[in-house]
């Protein structure tokens, strides 16, 4: 046997562990994909862990991601019976960039999706963070069981237009109020009683027009400070998309994020590492429901439903 023969067989040996590794996930993307539904969510996520410290748990890098303890949770700073968000101008067209406070927030964008919603839920769920969720109004009419289930863990809605219309805020005012008023009619048909403070203009085309729509309807317009543009073709590497996301992240940040829109398993893998990763750093907090009313920006008229 050469010198230097043992190093390199168990170099090959490595290399065939993460090829299998890779065949494993790629098999649970592919049962995911083909079979839907709760069952399709646990076959997933048991494929990156069910509980984060089985030994089958591998991280992108091909390492055993043992989860940290979760840091002591501070007090909440918004929410209800809590101060409104403070005001900030810096978001495009005064739609709002920051959350005002320390808090980060991080939010999903175009959902519900039968397939990636539940998983990114159950994610959210095992790491007890609360989140925001962009709703697309067809979408809530086709899955609105996944609104509720959205709502029943403690989750805000965001209203992200009827049909994720890019050009909704270049329409006439009366056609963005109607997108607008539909899409909370289809949530609120979905999820009785769900507030809907937020709306977030598809693409983040924003234009004036469709602020003070939103603004009319009672909600803030939602922009973001940090974007991973995970949607974006070809797709990021989860860790790249992670990677991202720790380095942009500041006190404050709106982080966008996509539960929806095609396939969401980079955004999904890559939350096991932003997950734990901004918990050490920051308070995760849901933007809270009920904020900046429409008396906020001197407008006298009632509360739009999802005000309620
Ligand atoms: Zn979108």
């Amino acid at each position: 046997m050469s010198a230097g023969a043992r190093p390199r067989k168990a170099s090959r040996g490595l290399l065939a562990v993460l090829a299998l590794v890779v065949v494993v996930l790629g098999a649970g993307f592919l049962l995911g994909r083909v079979s839907g539904g709760l069952g399709a969510t646990q076959a997933w996520l048991s494929r990156v862990g069910p509980d984060g410290h089985g030994e089958d748990v591998v991280d992108v890098g091909g390492r055993p991601a043992a989860l940290p303890p979760l840091p002591p949770r501070a007090e909440p700073i918004t929410g209800p019976g809590r101060p409104p968000l403070a005001p900030q101008r810096f978001g495009p067209a005064g739609s709002r960039y920051t959350t005002g406070t320390p808090e980060v927030a991080l939010t999903f964008d175009d959902g519900p999706d039968p397939t990636w919603t539940p998983i990114v839920v159950a994610l959210l769920h095992e790491y007890r963070v609360k989140a925001t969720f962009c709703l697309i109004g067809a979408s809530v009419a086709k899955y609105p069981q996944l609104v509720r289930d959205i709502v029943a863990e403690g989750h805000t809605l965001c209203n992200h237009s009827w049909s994720h219309d890019l050009k909704l805020g270049q329409r006439e005012p009366d056609h963005i109020l109607a997108d607008l008023r539909r899409t909370n009619r289809a949530i609120q048909a979905a999820a009785p009683g769900a507030r809907v403070s937020y709306f977030r203009q598809p693409g983040g085309v924003w234009t004036k027009e469709v602020v003070a729509a939103a603004r009319e309807l009672g909600m803030t317009a939602l922009h973001w400070q940090v974007d991973p543009k995970d949607w974006v073709l070809p797709l990021k590497r989860p860790a790249e998309i992670a990677a991202f996301v720790d380095a942009a992240t500041r006190d404050g940040s709106i982080v966008l994020l996509h539960d929806g829109g095609g396939d969401r398993g980079g955004t999904a893998m890559a939350l096991r590492t932003i997950l734990p990763t901004l918990l050490a750093r920051f308070h995760l907090a849901a933007l809270p429901p009920g904020v900046d009313p429409p008396r906020r920006f001197g407008l006298d008229r009632p509360e739009h439903p999802g005000q309620r």
